[in-house]
């Protein structure tokens, strides 16, 4: 259920999660391809798909130690009827046994060795009767399934890691598997960085009377980092239009502004004031709890995403809207059983604070905007879709924070 829409609005107002989302993506810049070594590539995103230059595994190779032998020749063993197997030579890793295994032979083998030719089982070493260098035991069959096959994991030429993926510790070690050296990335987006507010100070000194530390400055660089861009810090404005015009005015070749505060309906909020009077406002207010007033707009060209200065709220808006606008990828979420309930809204999506634990989502508790450790104490975002309440053993989906 959208909320009446003021008929003199030139832009849309209470557009959806998906809609503001869509929105901002829309008003950032297309972003060139860099090449850059696998060393400098974490965090960054794939900007092609990448293909594997080899198979792996390169050969066909044992998963364990143990020896190599024929599966034919095995197939009787037990612990009661122990089947005897001459060691003709050795498999190891980097160095290949050169001749062929043949009937009642067996040659010891380690893992990543390549299977010798002839062999097409493993038995693992705990499983043997070892009698030293000529004979050995098996207690019962060889088995098939401990053979890693050649290509079994990705083959030459295959795309294994697709373009637009955010490049962490899993995918970065699998392109090095893949074969390359470097990685085509995007370009890093330049995004400036702003708090708002006169009661708004750097950590490190005393806090006077109604002062409060510029946690969002730290939160969300920390995100944007996370999402590959470029941090250009702005640092505070104060409450003044001019202060603010003034700040934003500092961020010039950035590619796109991301402030925090001054977005609601109050007095002092001249975030609002400056896109609404000033620039140019794509949407105002967005149907979400925590995080509704957001502002998506432009400044001389700039674009500028107004997040609100809560910062419970700021870091859900980034989550929610900023993230997958910056990396083109949808918000990851999981399907969890609500081990309590969680509450609807009439006309937003709720993004309640939840705990996860023992592999079950239940309510943090306190859902005020304003109760700060729930920043570090919650870990996970229930979401709660326009008048859809969940009740306790229900599955929600849930975001991680
Ligand atoms: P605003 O959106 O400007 O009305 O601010 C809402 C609340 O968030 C107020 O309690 C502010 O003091 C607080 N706040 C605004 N900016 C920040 C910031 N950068 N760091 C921490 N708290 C902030
Ligand atoms: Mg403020």
């Amino acid at each position: 259920m959208r909320p009446p829409q003021p008929a003199s609005s030139p832009f849309p107002m209470h557009v959806s999660v998906e809609e503001a989302r869509a929105m901002l993506a829309a008003l950032l810049p297309p972003l060139d391809t860099e090449t850059v070594p696998l060393a400098e590539a974490a965090g960054r995103l794939l900007a092609a798909d990448l293909p594997a230059l080899v198979s792996h595994p390169s050969a066909t190779e044992s998963a364990l130690d143990g020896i190599a032998a024929r599966a034919a020749d095995t197939l009787e063993a037990s612990p009661e009827t122990p089947v005897r197997l001459r060691v003709v030579g050795e498999s190891r890793a980097g160095a290949a046994f050169a001749g062929m295994v043949g009937p009642g032979e067996c040659v010891r083998i380690y893992t990543g060795a390549p299977l010798p030719p002839g062999a097409d089982a493993i038995c693992p070493v705990e499983q043997l009767t070892d009698e030293g260098e000529a004979l050995t035991w098996l207690s019962r069959p060889a088995s098939l399934a401990d053979v890693r096959h050649e290509g079994g994991d990705f083959r030459t030429g295959e795309v294994v890691l697709r373009a637009g993926l955010p490049l962490t510790a899993p995918q970065l070690a699998l392109a090095a598997a893949l074969g390359h050296a470097a990685v085509p990335v995007r370009r890093r987006l330049r995004v400036a960085l702003l708090s708002t507010g006169d009661e708004v100070v750097p950590p490190g000194q005393p806090l006077a009377p109604g002062q409060v530390y510029d946690s969002n400055s730290v939160g969300l660089s920390a995100l944007l980092l996370e999402c590959g861009c470029e941090v250009l810090a702005l640092g505070r404005a104060p409450d003044s239009p001019e202060a603010l015009q003034a700040a934003v005015d500092r961020a010039g070749g950035a590619d796109v502004l991301l402030s925090s505060g001054g977005v609601s309906m109050g007095k002092y909020d001249f975030m609002r004031d400056l896109l609404l009077d000033r620039g140019r406002v794509a949407f105002w207010k967005v149907r979400m709890r925590p995080g509704g007033p957001a502002i998506l707009g432009g400044w001389n060209g700039l674009p500028v995403f107004g997040l609100p200065g809560n910062p419970v709220s700021s870091l859900v808006v980034f989550q929610v809207i900023v993230r997958p606008a910056l990396t083109g990828q949808p918000p990851q979420t999981l399907r969890l059983r609500a081990a309590t309930s969680f509450r609807a809204l009439p006309d937003k999506t709720a993004f309640w604070r939840g705990v996860i634990e023992n592999g079950v989502v239940r309510d943090y508790g306190q859902q005020g905007s304003g109760v700060l450790r729930s920043l570090s104490e919650a870990g996970a975002l229930v979401i709660v879709p326009e008048g859809q309440p969940v009740n306790a053993g229900d599955d929600v989906e849930v975001m991680l924070l």
